[in-house]
């Protein structure tokens, strides 16, 4: 069975895209093999965040997993900073990507666009080393992310191409996998965008309350087509919450279009919110009890040793490989 890994970053709020394209997919992996599933909390310092933000979301993310269904006694779950091999290791890797590269990475021009050179971050540019760092420590050969994670993935397949080709098979290669629907949630509000927790621009968040979900749906951009068909270039909107309503329900583009056909828009977004809330409800629940029942430390803790203990085997391989004395 392969090993999977995935982590998300506690740059704010979860949104439906982080649960519908990432979260979902953890769980319905979690025992085809040995789960790696971390809290990205290096990755969240390469934008300015506060201190108290960055500590409250990384608690947020590992009650989210489990309350979505993640099993501690299956997943590792765990804060990427809990494991020292992860920065130890993009030091080594940093010298296998290069400036071209990791320039045309559509994070690095979305994310740095609106800011001066001078204030972009050495860590925003190498984004990329560490995510390959992070992938390669597990030896994992599936990586379950949203469309948007999959460019970072493949630097990471160029990367262990290259650095094999130098030192022999040190690492293993890995693979994106995206599902087949829902792997890119669009903004409710400019459906030619991604949903992002960094943009509060249209998105729906995991901790809004079930009533500002249902308002957020009930006003979601559409189009004025009229009728319930997928056609994400001339129906954006309508599109986006066909999938949504999809991917939480099982149903296919074809089903909603037929129970919808003759209906209207209202009733339809309706449909959309009945659904996002009985997906939500339960999951909430089960968060707040997580958050009072303290286990998040302990699921924490647990992680880390395990996570430890396998990172630290690469890193040493790793390490050998390109000759560093006394290793
Ligand atoms: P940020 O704005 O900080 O980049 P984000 O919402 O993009 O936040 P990430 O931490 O970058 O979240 O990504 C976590 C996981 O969620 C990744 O696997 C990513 O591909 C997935 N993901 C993010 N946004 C969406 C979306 N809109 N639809 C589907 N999957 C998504
Ligand atoms: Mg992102």
């Amino acid at each position: 069975m392969d090993n999977i890994l995935s982590g998300i970053k506690p740059t704010g709020q979860l949104t439906l895209g982080n649960y519908i394209g990432a979260i979902k997919n953890f769980v319905k992996v979690q025992n085809e093999g040995e789960s790696f599933l971390f809290i990205a909390d290096l990755h969240a310092l390469t934008l300015p965040i506060e201190p108290e933000t960055l500590k409250n979301n990384s608690r947020d993310i590992a009650a989210y997993y489990l309350a979505a269904g993640l099993d501690p006694n299956r997943a590792n779950i765990f804060l990427q900073s809990d494991v020292p091999s992860h920065s130890e290791l993009a030091i080594i890797l940093q010298n296998y990507l290069y400036m071209g590269e990791l320039s045309r990475m559509t994070q690095f021009k979305d994310k740095s666009s609106k800011m001066k050179e001078e204030a972009i971050g050495l860590g925003l540019f190498a984004y990329p080393v560490l995510m390959a760092a992070d992938i390669v420590l597990y030896d994992s050969k599936r990586i379950p992310v949203g469309e948007d994670q999959v460019q970072h993935v493949e630097l990471a397949r160029d990367l262990v191409k290259r650095f094999n080709n130098r030192y022999g098979e040190v690492l293993v290669m890995p693979k994106a996998e995206i599902a087949k629907v829902g792997a890119r949630i669009m903004s409710l509000s400019d459906p030619t965008k991604k949903m992002s927790k960094s943009d509060p621009k249209g998105d729906i968040y995991l901790n809004d309350s079930l009533e500002a979900i249902r308002k957020k749906i009930m006003s979601a951009v559409t189009d004025m087509v009229g009728k319930v068909h997928y056609d994400v270039s001339n129906q954006p909107g309508i599109s986006n919450l066909m999938t949504i309503m999809s991917s939480l329900s099982g149903k296919t583009f074809e089903q909603i279009e037929k129970e919808f056909e003759g209906k209207g828009y209202g009733d339809f977004k309706r449909a959309v919110a009945d659904t996002v809330v009985a997906e939500l409800t339960p999951f909430k629940q089960r968060y707040e009890e997580i958050i009072k029942s303290g286990l998040v430390d302990e699921v924490l803790q647990r992680g880390a040793s395990r996570a430890n203990q396998i990172a630290s085997k690469t890193l040493l391989r790793v390490q050998k490989a390109v000759g560093l004395y006394h290793k």
